[in-house]
């Protein structure tokens, strides 16, 4: 099953393994058991610390469990771990065998203190980039903690099961039998929802933070690009984000961020972290800005509100909340979200496997789904509001030319119908005719655009009327000293480089606005010396 080049790879890994693991599968007669049995001798014959071995213990077939033996440490797999999880295997293989984790260690200590036995099973899609994130931090977990337990579950292999339970969207998390979370979610997140007096701790802990000479809100990447350039001056710099990464987090492959030719979402996020805490910059991560008040005080201070109650003061701000998700606001969308209703067709796709979907939505994501789409589904209705679709000709002749692809335009989508468990099927209003039509489907996805993240800024600063924070050419909002960058502000064009670019210059603005309204006290030198000024 492996290939050479992986085959040498995860050898070169398990050199790393200090205690011995154990592959313990259960299997049956079918053609899924064969192939894991035989990834699963591969793996064992690479290291002389792993031993593999048949029992009939788990009613999932095929699973295997990764066990230190000897101990109650186990990790289980129920599907065969390849595409995107493949890494997740061999994390797990990693850590099983005694080798330490990066994560920190006041989070290392609070998983390993949690009180109580959790069960937690993660159903995943092998092309779902949002899964490893999950299954990687309650694998973790587990091995930190016995009294965790935690079986990751291919859906697509397991089609009864995500049936009988209503999944209709990956990664969703099940915590002792009950619905516990779905979608991405970090270790921190994880521990969060688990340890309930943590957010009161952290609050504590914000409430006694010293002002910032800058403080960012949002760490996609233009927060963490601004926050970088604010560091190198070595000024006092924080970065406040509900989730580190930003959209990012949920892009699949990306082949124009320039000097790279492809890299992946979540790789980049994870480089953007690391990139932020190579310099002296105070992250704040899960931590939702609800309120920002404009320095008014004679301390010359802005504020930022958190929803956990607690406030930030800074000299300058840097806003850069990103954007979401658009939807289709109408009756039925938020009944059936992730109940056939779904935003991401890379993550839930193989959840419709053989089923009929529709994608709301002619521009280029739009499109691109439905083309992905119809690979897997038994058919796919592209619905699109204008007269034509938006997207690039290429992909339109691709689309068009799709025995089981259908498209509809000057369609308006008027109502999600379910039968209180799921999605049955869409209305909508044919624009030509004004004719009320209903198509018979098992899944909707939307594909229509980003929506800032800016609501709970209405009021404080001046917001065009799509909702996009109002900026100057130096990236300057309507009130001096708050500074805004990315894809919340009036920009054009919405992409990773841009939003660099601009979080990069809003930083120098602000460290100008610094300087000219009173002296800056520099901490120290920054952790590396640039050429330019910056
Ligand atoms: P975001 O990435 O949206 O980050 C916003 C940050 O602010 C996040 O940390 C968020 O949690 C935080 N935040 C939001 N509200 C608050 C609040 N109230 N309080 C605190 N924090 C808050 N671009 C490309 O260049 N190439 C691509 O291939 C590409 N593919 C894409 C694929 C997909 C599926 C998507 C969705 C986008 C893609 N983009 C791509 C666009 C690109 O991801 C964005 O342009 C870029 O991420 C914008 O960066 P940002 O920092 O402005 O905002």
């Amino acid at each position: 099953m492996l290939d050479a080049n992986l085959k040498t790879q995860l050898k070169g890994y398990l050199e790393r393994l200090t205690m011995p693991v154990e592959l313990v599968a259960s299997l049956d007669d079918s053609a899924k058991s064969a192939e894991l049995r035989e990834l699963l001798q591969e793996i064992a014959s690479l290291s002389d610390k792993v031993t593999f071995a048949e029992a009939d213990e788990d009613m999932r077939k095929p699973s295997f469990a990764i066990v230190r033996p000897g101990t109650d440490i186990s990790v289980r797999f129920a599907g065969i771990p390849m595409g995107h999880e493949f890494t997740s295997l061999v994390l797990a293989l990693l850590q099983v065998g005694g080798h330490p984790s990066k994560e920190a260690q006041d989070t290392i200590e609070r998983v390993k203190n949690l009180d109580g036995d959790y069960r937690f099973e993660t159903y995943f899609s092998l092309s779902c980039q949002n899964c490893p994130d999950v299954v990687q931090a309650l694998n973790l977990m587990s091995v930190l903690n016995p009294r965790i337990r935690h079986t990751a579950i291919d859906g697509a292999l397991f089609q009864d099961e995500v049936e009988k339970r209503g999944v209709m969207a990956v990664p969703s998390i099940f915590l002792n039998s009950l619905p516990f979370g779905q979608g991405r979610m970090s270790l921190e997140q994880i521990l969060a929802k688990l340890d309930t007096g943590a957010s009161e701790r952290a609050a504590e802990e914000i409430a006694a933070k010293k002002p910032y000479d800058v403080l960012v809100v949002g760490g996609g990447p233009a927060g963490a690009a601004a926050a970088i350039y604010a560091a190198r001056k070595g000024i006092r710099t924080g970065i406040a984000a509900e989730r580190f990464g930003g959209q990012v987090l949920d892009t699949m492959g990306i082949e124009n961020f320039i000097s790279v030719s492809h890299t992946e979402g979540p790789k980049m996020a994870a480089e953007l972290a690391a990139h932020v805490k190579d310099y002296e910059v105070d992250v704040m991560d899960l931590q939702t800005a609800t309120k920002l008040i404009p320095a008014a005080t004679p301390d010359g201070l802005a504020t930022v509100e958190l929803q956990n109650g607690a406030t930030l003061k800074a000299k300058t701000i840097v806003l850069s909340p990103g954007a979401r998700w658009r939807q289709m606001n109408v009756p039925g969308e938020a009944e059936y979200r992730n109940k056939g209703v779904a935003y991401c067709p890379h993550c839930d796709g193989p959840l419709f496997k053989g089923k009929r979907v529709a994608v709301i939505g002619g521009g280029n994501s739009g499109v691109e789904a439905a083309i992905d789409l119809a690979g897997l589904v038994s058919h796919v209705t592209l619905i699109e509001f204008d007269g034509q679709l938006r997207a690039d000709a290429v992909l339109q002749a691709k689309l068009r030319s799709l025995p089981n692809a259908t498209v509809i335009v000057s369609a308006q989508s008027t109502e999600v119908h379910g039968d209180g468990a799921r999605v049955t099927g869409l209305a909508y209003k044919d624009r030509t005719s004004g004719e009320q039509k209903t198509i018979e489907l098992e899944g909707i996805f939307v594909q229509i655009g980003l929506v800032p993240n800016t609501e709970w800024l209405k009021g404080a600063i001046e917001l065009s009327p799509r909702g996009e924070i109002e900026i100057d050419a130096r990236g300057q909002t309507s009130v001096p000293g708050i500074f805004a960058a990315g894809d919340a502000t009036t920009v054009p064009y919405k992409q990773i480089v841009i939003a660099m670019g601009e979080g990069a210059k809003v930083a120098l603005s602000a460290f100008d606005h610094l300087i000219r309204s009173a002296p800056v006290e520099v901490k120290e030198a920054p952790a590396s010396e640039g050429r330019e000024a910056a």
